[in-house]
């Protein structure tokens, strides 16, 4: 009979064997890993039996909650009833057709179709490689740019990693790939120097038309950006961002690219980011809140401008994954979307949760090393700074954020930290106790901030 390993013996097998998704090896192995072993609710338990409140829903998607037994049944089912089968070659299984209809009827009318994947990295892929077979289709062959964000993410394939705008990524395996530019990101706090945050977002919205002048209207296919920019640090972009930067895509004929990945399916209090700030983009890349993280599932939403060109002109993209459409993964897809809509999430966000939330978020901005507390739906960033009335940052800020999301750990709260900016992002299921909850732990970490660093 085998035995349960003891907490130890794991850690030493994880050190031996598992090599960790952005994590530093060197760092935890000597450290030890910490280790999750359940969950339920907006609660994690470790292996040691700390209990956390998880201000993150894992990774910005379990947005239902841990521990829905209904999504975990309608699973078992359908591995039960067929575990797997392929939609290549003019096949499919009703699971994938019935998640197709179910995330257009969100999508707005123009967009009416989904192209499956098992992530977001593979969607970016995806609709990067349609973009192109797009522009070739409509006799423009040369239209093969894309320009995207500094700081914004869009993960970790070849492809991801080259249309974030992460430097340390760039820098492992000389990245970006040709044919991708950068323009700078609406970050108004750290670079919008004496412009208000209106004028701002023209200005940054505006890099892009410079961005396309340069490289020639011809030339370039797609822009890409996140509604709100997450792992970038939950940058809220100036109402006057979006407005422009979907002006100026109609203007110069370049596809407009949403990266729901973090902002699809309630976040915002809307379905999509794109609803939110009110533009219609011609692909939109989706995963995580699709089936809130219970299996992996991603997509790209396909607009019908795009889409007639790629069912009528290329007939057959030569593109997919041996899981697009997985049955098993879009069943529990659908069922993740059917808790979402029967509970009323969407509009719980819009129209309760999400507006208490931000009154206890910003009430943090009154906090002495608090510069901006800002948020949207259920995402919130939180801006650091060593002086509020100049916007001056921390000389370095690597190492705040950490400094207070460890505190906040310690404390057992999970909150997520890029630099100087701390990210929230909570389960849409959220009761007003542990918003209260999560602010009160953020607000003690906050003077241990003060406490510590000058
Ligand atoms: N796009 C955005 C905006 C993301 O936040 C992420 C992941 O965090 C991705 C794409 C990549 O998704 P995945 O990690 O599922 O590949």
């Amino acid at each position: 009979m085998n035995e349960k390993p003891t907490i130890s013996n794991l850690a030493a097998i994880d050190a031996a064997h598992h090599i960790h998704p952005f994590s530093d090896m060197k760092e935890l192995n000597a450290k030890g890993t910490r280790i999750i072993e359940r969950a339920e609710g907006r609660h994690i338990w470790d292996s040691t039996g700390k209990k956390y409140l998880d201000g993150f829903a894992g990774l910005w998607c379990v947005n239902v909650g841990y521990g829905r037994k209904s999504i975990a049944d309608a699973a078992y089912r359908q591995m039960q009833e067929l575990p797997y089968y392929n939609s290549f070659f003019g096949t499919t299984t009703p699971p994938a057709i019935l998640l197709a209809q179910k995330i257009a009827s969100h999508a707005g009318p123009h967009m009416n179709r989904v192209f499956f994947t098992n992530s977001g990295s593979e969607a970016t892929d995806t609709w990067f490689r349609m973009a192109r077979v797009y522009w070739k289709a409509l006799g423009m062959p040369e239209k093969t740019l894309v320009i995207a964000r500094r700081n914004g993410y869009h993960g970790s394939t070849v492809a991801g990693a080259s249309l974030g705008g992460m430097k340390l990524m760039h820098e492992q395996g000389n990245l970006p790939i040709d044919g991708i530019h950068h323009i700078g990101q609406p970050y108004w706090y750290a670079e919008g120097g004496d412009l208000s945050p209106e004028e701002f977002g023209l200005q940054a919205a505006r890099e892009l038309e410079a961005k396309i002048d340069e490289l020639g209207e011809d030339k370039v296919a797609a822009f890409v950006a996140e509604p709100i920019q997450g792992a970038g640090g939950v940058i809220i972009p100036p109402d006057t961002y979006w407005p422009e930067i979907s002006r100026i895509c109609k203007a110069r004929n370049i596809l407009l690219v949403s990266d729901e990945v973090i902002c699809g399916f309630g976040r915002l209090g809307s379905w999509f980011g794109y609803q939110h700030y009110g533009f219609e983009p011609d692909l939109a890349p989706i995963a995580k809140g699709l089936s809130s993280g219970y299996l992996p599932i991603g997509g790209v939403l396909v607009s019908d401008r795009v889409a007639d060109v790629m069912v009528n002109e290329v007939g057959d993209f030569f593109h997919g994954y041996t899981y697009s459409g997985h049955p098993v993964a879009a069943a529990a897809a659908l069922e993740n979307l059917r808790i979402i809509e029967d509970e009323g999430l969407v509009e719980r966000i819009r129209d309760d949760i999400g507006p208490y939330f931000a009154k206890g978020w910003k009430s943090l901005e009154a906090h002495p090393v608090v510069g901006q507390a800002d948020c949207v739906g259920l995402i919130g960033g939180l801006q650091l700074a060593a002086d509020k009335a100049t916007r001056r940052r921390y000389a370095k800020p690597d190492d705040i954020g950490s400094l207070v999301r460890n505190h906040c750990l310690e404390n057992g709260l999970i909150m997520r930290a890029t630099a100087d900016r701390m990210l929230a992002s909570p389960a849409f299921t959220i009761t007003r106790g542990e918003v209260d909850e999560m602010v009160g732990t953020l607000s003690k970490a906050l003077d241990h901030l003060a406490e510590t660093v000058t």
